[in-house]
């Protein structure tokens, strides 16, 4: 696995490689996966395998076990720094989409399905998923392998522990059960193991009952230690169910907004969020413009569409996207935030890019390689930039920024989230 170089002695289509009938040399299929979200790392692998079953899965890894042909998994490719590329073999999972099993509490799917997929079979049985990312439109197995966070990870966690058990192909190509209690150890070292240390190829996850309706919620904040505050004050009572700092550039000036739900059912009383009571008044005392609106689940959950519909016109979802995120402890949330978006210059954001900053907990991302920061809770900084399309220069910059992202988050016992560039 991994992205290591292909060997020297590499006889790719010819009959000492023969592969299994999933394997691929096809030039349209190696070049489609060349490239992830991050923009920034272009390989064109030997091999792709595009396994529509679990055995076919297991054939084209034991094949490249046996002619020691470095290979990785890829989801959606949507992550940073080419971690589902390879040079030797990317085994694409979307094949592996099938719902195998749900329950009053649980879904069993194959890794390659898509959250959004996911949530579709789940509504159907009254049913969600606890945590989505902001894009729905991940593979299971690829967030499941970094992580997954949103915003109701405060209180449920990343994604990763939402997994009550998997099966995972080892990198020499056995197939083996895992969970919390069951082969403890690969479980750990596969959620938020970047593919390295096994392909998830089915997982059981935990499933609760869907929302009937979505308030939300959304207020400017008179800056970056005003976004921290404001979340932290909430982390007591008043708690919403989706809580999510975001930092924008508007019209050339920073702009600074909590995005707050509550997930309700069509009967409730009305509440701060609604907009019937009062806000907290710690909450009060940072708020600005506030902006109120309802919405079912499932729309909530595609809140982005409409902007992902103007990025792509305008170029900026192909574009590179030099991603840095890191985790912060609770204790040093406020001054890491301030340094690092006090040294943000607009132009390294992007006018597309976006700034998150939320808290969290999770369980397994604490059992991780990097683990989380000390503490109960922890705060994810992500700067989700966009290069302007076309702009090679820019890109390099903001590539070049990140380090200065992640040495602020180091002095003061922060992570790096893996979803950023390298
Ligand atoms: C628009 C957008 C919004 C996002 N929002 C969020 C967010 O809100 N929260 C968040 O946490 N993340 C977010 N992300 C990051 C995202 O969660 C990760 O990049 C995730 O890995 C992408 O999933 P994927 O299916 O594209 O995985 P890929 O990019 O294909 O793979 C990512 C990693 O997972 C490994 N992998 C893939 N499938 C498997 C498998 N079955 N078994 C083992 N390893 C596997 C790959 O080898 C690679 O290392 C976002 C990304 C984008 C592009």
């Amino acid at each position: 696995m991994g992205n290591g170089a292909r060997r020297d002695n590499d006889t790719r289509g010819t009959t000492t490689m023969a592969a299994p009938s999933c394997v691929s040399t096809d030039a349209v299929a190696r070049h489609a996966v060349a490239r992830d979200w991050g923009g920034q790392v272009r390989v064109v692998p030997d091999y792709v395998a595009r396994p529509r079953t679990e055995a076919e899965a297991q054939e084209a890894v034991t094949w490249a076990a046996e002619h020691d042909l470095p290979w990785v998994p890829r989801g959606q490719g949507h992550s940073c720094g080419g971690r589902a590329q390879s040079a030797g073999m990317v085994v694409d999972l979307s094949g592996l989409d099938t719902v195998h099993d749900i329950g009053p509490d649980f879904v069993t799917v194959g890794a390659g399905i898509t959250w959004s997929q996911l949530l579709d079979v789940a509504a159907e049985h009254g049913l969600a998923p606890p945590v989505i990312t902001d894009h729905p439109h991940l593979s299971v197995g690829g967030t499941l392998s970094l992580g997954g966070v949103g915003g109701t990870s405060y209180r449920h966690g990343a994604q990763a522990d939402s997994v009550v058990r998997m099966l995972v192909l080892t990198p020499e190509g056995r197939v083996v059960r895992c969970g919390p209690r069951l082969r403890s150890e690969l479980f750990t070292s596969v959620l938020g193991g970047s593919g390295t240390a096994g392909l998830i190829l089915r997982a059981t996850l935990r499933l609760v009952p869907a929302p009937g309706l979505v308030r939300r919620i959304r207020l400017t904040v008179d800056g970056a230690r005003a976004l921290v505050e404001a979340q932290r004050n909430l982390l007591g009572d008043e708690k919403p169910d989706h809580m999510q700092g975001q930092v924008r550039v508007v019209d050339g000036d920073w702009r600074h907004r909590l995005d707050l739900a509550e997930f309700v059912d069509a009967t409730a009383g009305p509440s701060w969020v609604s907009g019937g009571r009062p806000l907290p008044a710690e909450l009060a005392s940072h708020a600005g413009e506030v902006e109120r609106t309802r919405h079912t689940h499932r729309e909530f959950v595609h809140r982005g569409a409409e902007d992902e519909a103007r990025l792509r016109e305008a170029g900026h979802w192909d574009a590179p996207h030099p991603w840095a995120a890191v985790f912060l402890p609770d204790a040093h949330a406020e001054e890491a935030v301030e340094d690092i978006l006090g040294g943000l210059a607009p132009r390294l954001l992007g006018e597309a890019g976006l700034v998150l900053v939320y808290p969290l907990r999770s369980i397994m991302l604490r059992a991780g390689r990097p683990a989380l920061p000390q503490g109960a809770v922890v705060w994810l900084c992500a700067l989700l930039r966009s290069a302007p399309p076309g702009d090679a220069v820019a890109a390099r910059e903001m590539e070049a920024d990140n380090d200065r992202v992640h040495r602020i988050a180091e002095a003061v016992g922060g992570t790096r989230y893996r979803i950023g560039a390298r």
